[in-house]
C-alpha cells in the first residue's frame, strides 16, 4: 500500500486501522502527510477496504514476487495460485471427519504463527517448521507454507522469501503421537527464538469410548489441553473404521 502525497490531508484516520503499525505521519514542506513503511506493510488491504480515507489517498501497490506473499498470507481475498486455497491454511485441517488425515496413533498439528499487531516474518515461521521437522513432522501437502519449502525434511523455506512480513500463517503437519513430546519441546525452544507469537493446536481422533489419545498424552507431558470439538455435520464421508474404533476427531 502507498499514500499519494498529493491527495493526503494528513488527517491520521488511517493509522489506527493498520494492524501492522505500518502507517505514520511525517511532516514535510510544513504539511503533515501519511507514509506507509514498505518494510512493515503486510499488504492486507484493510485500510483501503474500510474506505477510511475520504481523500482517496491510499493506493494499492503493484506487487511483485516475493512481496506477493504478503498479500497471500494477510489478505483473505487473495488466492495462492499453487494451492487454489484462499487464506492461510487448508480448509479441512480441523475437520478430520471430512478428510480422515489423522489415524489413531498420530496427531495433527496446526500452528498459528503471528497475529494482528504482532505479525511475523517468514524467517520466524521457518524456526517453527525446523523445530517440527526435527521432531519427525510430515507437513501438509496443500498448505501454502509447505509449498514454500525447499527441503521439507528439514523444514527449510526458500531463502528468497524469508524476509517477507505477513499478518500470520498456519503451519499444518502430522506427527506420530509417540513423538508429540519431542515436538512440543522443540517448539518451546523455537518460542524463545522468534520475534512473534504462535499457538499450537493438537488434533486427535476420538475413540468409541470417548477416549482422546492426545489429551492423555498432553496431560502426561504436563500440558493441560483446552478441548475444542469441531465436527462438520453433513459434510463427512465414510471413513474406514477398524473394529473397536469409534468416530472421528475434533
Ligand atoms: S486517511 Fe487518507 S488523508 Fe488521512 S492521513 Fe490517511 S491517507 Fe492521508
Ligand atoms: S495494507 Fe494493511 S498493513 Fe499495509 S498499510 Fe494498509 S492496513 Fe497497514
Amino acid at each position: 500500500m502507498q499514500v499519494d502525497p498529493r491527495l493526503c490531508t494528513g488527517c491520521g484516520r488511517c493509522i489506527s486501522v493498520c494492524a501492522a503499525g505500518a502507517i505514520r505521519l511525517e511532516r514535510g514542506d510544513g504539511e503533515r502527510r501519511a507514509v506507509v513503511d514498505p518494510d512493515l506493510c503486510v499488504e492486507c488491504g484493510v485500510c483501503l477496504r474500510l474506505g477510511i480515507c475520504a481523500a482517496k489517498a491510499l493506493v494499492p501497490t503493484a506487487l511483485q514476487w516475493p512481496r506477493t506473499l504478503r498479500s497471500i498470507f494477510s489478505d483473505p481475498l487473495t488466492e495462492f495460485q499453487e494451492t487454489q486455497v484462499t487464506g492461510r491454511g487448508t480448509e479441512e485441517m480441523k475437520t478430520n471427519d471430512v478428510t480422515g488425515r489423522f489415524s489413531f496413533g498420530e496427531v495433527g498439528l496446526a500452528i498459528d504463527v503471528g497475529r494482528p499487531n504482532a505479525t511475523t516474518r517468514l524467517a520466524d515461521v521457518q524456526r517453527v517448521t525446523q523445530a517440527l521437522a526435527a521432531a519427525g513432522a510430515v507437513f501438509e501437502e496443500d498448505n501454502p507454507v509447505t509449498h514454500l519449502m525447499q527441503d521439507r525434511s528439514r523444514g527449510l523455506i526458500r531463502p528468497d522469501v524469508l524476509n517477507e512480513r505477513v499478518m500470520s500463517v498456519v503451519v499444518e503437519a502430522k506427527i506420530p503421537l509417540a513423538r508429540l513430546g519431542e515436538a512440543l519441546r522443540a517448539l518451546r525452544v523455537a518460542a524463545e527464538q522468534v520475534d512473534t507469537v504462535f499457538c499450537v493446536g493438537v488434533i486427535s481422533r476420538v475413540a468409541a469410548d470417548g477416549r482422546i489419545e492426545a489429551s492423555s498424552e498432553l496431560e502426561r507431558l504436563g500440558v493441560t489441553p483446552l478441548g475444542r470439538a469441531k465436527v462438520n455435520l453433513g459434510l463427512g464421508r465414510p471413513q474406514q473404521i477398524a473394529p473397536g474404533e469409534g468416530g472421528c476427531g475434533p
